[in-house]
């Protein structure tokens, strides 16, 4: 689970302050996904940041299973990444590298044995559906296939949290439905809390479970999707 607490983004000082996130307060738990929606400008690659621990908040945190985060010295930070996978509108592929050596690199930082990398890689590639890929290299793969190897290597350290960056607003219906299908499939199968932050109203109905709707670094509506729909 991932929760923020008071998350807060201040960017400048005097006249050019900027608040860009506002006391963001909400929890994803385990086996959920949770929707960021908002316009350009809302917040939402700062948010994306912060949650990466790419950024430090201003104020406030984010907790992962209870822990928190946002105090945690640079070198405890680059160990708890890992319970953090991200996925990005461009896949961030390396392009010399076949599908099974992208999934493979994060296992290889880490100094995990090549037998045991290889069993992960093959058993995160199947979980992706591309284990008949696993040669190709990222030019011989659709955008879909590529937006699943990346999701295959964010999984590669066994996060908890699965961060979504506008990683379908690349994608065409098609793809988009079928990366909408995996996530779930995670969320149910692993548990992951996913967090899916995005500009795109129409995919957030096909994928979440709850949305919070960000302007202008605040949130100003949010609830279960089911509810949202049902009102007038
Ligand atoms: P885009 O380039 O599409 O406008 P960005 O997110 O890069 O999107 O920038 C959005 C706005 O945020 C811009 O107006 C830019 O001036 C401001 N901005 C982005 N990064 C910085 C930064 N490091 N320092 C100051 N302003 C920034
Ligand atoms: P979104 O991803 O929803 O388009 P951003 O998080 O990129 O929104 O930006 C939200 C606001 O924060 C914008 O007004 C932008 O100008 C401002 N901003 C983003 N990064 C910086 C920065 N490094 N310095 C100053 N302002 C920034």
């Amino acid at each position: 689970m991932i929760s923020l607490e008071q998350l807060t983004k201040v960017y400048g000082h005097g006249d050019q302050r900027t608040v860009v996130l506002d006391r963001l307060d909400f929890s994803v738990d385990a086996g959920e996904i949770f929707a960021v929606v908002g316009p350009s400008g809302a917040g939402k690659s700062t948010l994306a940041q912060c949650v990466n621990l790419l950024e430090r908040p201003t104020s406030g945190s984010v907790l992962v299973n209870g822990e928190n985060l946002s105090q945690l010295s640079e070198k405890q930070l680059r160990v708890a990444r890992r319970r953090i996978g991200t996925i990005f509108q461009s896949d961030g592929l390396y392009s010399r590298r076949t599908a099974a050596q992208n999934v493979a690199l994060p296992l290889e930082y880490l100094g995990v044995t090549a037998a045991e990398t290889r069993a992960r890689v093959a058993e995160l590639l199947g979980r992706v559906g591309l284990s008949n890929k696993a040669g190709h290299y990222p030019h011989q793969l659709s955008g879909g296939q590529r937006q699943r190897v990346g999701i295959a290597r964010a999984l590669a350290l066994r996060p908890s949290v699965l961060l979504s960056d506008e990683a379908t607003s690349g994608l065409d219906p098609d793809s988009t439905r079928s990366i909408v299908a995996l996530l779930k499939e995670l969320r149910d199968d692993l548990g992951l809390s996913i967090l899916f932050i995005t500009h795109e109203m129409d995919t957030v109905l096909q994928v979440a479970d709850s949305v919070a709707r960000l302007d202008h670094g605040r949130i100003v509506e949010s609830g279960r999707i089911v509810e949202l729909l049902r009102d007038p």
